[in-house]
């Protein structure tokens, strides 16, 4: 397994490729885990980004956001990376307590899990592009750009027969191309404005990390009014993040916002 690991200020991100390229499908035949809509009553997903038909997406504006949208206090949780081994979790608590989320999925790793995908898309929750396998972007020549995007997209609509109308960029990182090709492709750039640096935790669910995931999500979301709190569903698994998010969204949730997704 390789681990690609940039460390940085507000850059977070951890992938694996070769595996997920190799790993066989084996939740690939369990069925959808019969998720309701985590609308009901509270919370209303408003982006709905991962429902859009196959048709397309409605337009976007040209540029990255680093807000989440809705008026009063909203707050927009992200995993990125995903599937991986704590998505279904993830799914699990967001679904208990009925709050929407969005989740920025790799192409190959959709490929290796198509049955959390559809999960995701099943349950209300809207799904981003990460692209097909997780470059720097700004790296690449604009033809390659417009692939890893395509690929990650036709991916999603294989599996689901809908597609990612947000993107978000691997580590961050774009330039004018990527925008362009986004807007084109009638995706909204999304950054984030509070990194839990979860990916950090390298697979530990040691309550250090889960401390440190939740201190900040609460300092550096709970000065924010429309926070995009970034959080991961790597393939090795994220369990301090399963054990955090419980609590963040408490945090959140008695602060009076409102949960919406990208
Ligand atoms: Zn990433």
């Amino acid at each position: 397994m390789v681990a690609i690991f940039r460390a940085g200020p507000a850059i977070a991100c951890a992938v694996v490729l070769t595996a997920c390229q190799s790993a066989p499908p084996s939740a690939d035949t369990a069925p959808p885990t019969g998720m309701t809509p985590p609308s009901a009553g509270v919370t209303p997903p408003t982006g709905a980004a991962g429902m859009t038909p196959a048709a397309g997406c409605p337009a976007s504006p040209y540029g990255a956001r680093v807000e989440a949208p809705g008026g009063a206090k909203t707050v927009a949780l992200t995993f990125d990376d995903g599937p991986g081994k704590s998505t279904a979790a993830i799914i699990a608590i967001l679904e208990r307590y009925r709050v929407p989320a969005t989740f920025f999925n790799i192409g190959v790793n959709m490929a290796a899990r198509p049955s959390l995908v559809r999960a995701e898309v099943k349950g209300g929750y809207a799904t981003g592009n990460h692209t097909w396998n997780h470059p720097d972007l700004d790296d690449l020549t604009a033809a390659r750009q417009a692939a890893e995007l395509d690929e990650a997209s036709a991916e999603q609509r294989s599996i689901t027969g809908t597609v990612p109308c947000a993107f978000r960029p691997p580590y961050g990182d774009y330039n004018s191309t990527t925008l362009r090709l986004a807007q084109q492709r009638r995706m909204g750039v999304w950054l984030w404005s509070v990194d839990t640096e979860d990916w950090k935790a390298d697979g530990s669910g040691s309550p250090y990390w889960v401390h440190r995931i939740i201190r900040l999500a609460e300092e550096e979301g709970g000065v924010l009014r429309h926070p995009i709190v970034l959080m991961h569903n790597e393939l090795i698994g994220n369990p301090a993040t399963v054990s955090a998010l419980p609590v963040i969204i408490q945090f959140f949730r008695a602060r009076g916002y409102r949960f919406v997704t990208l």
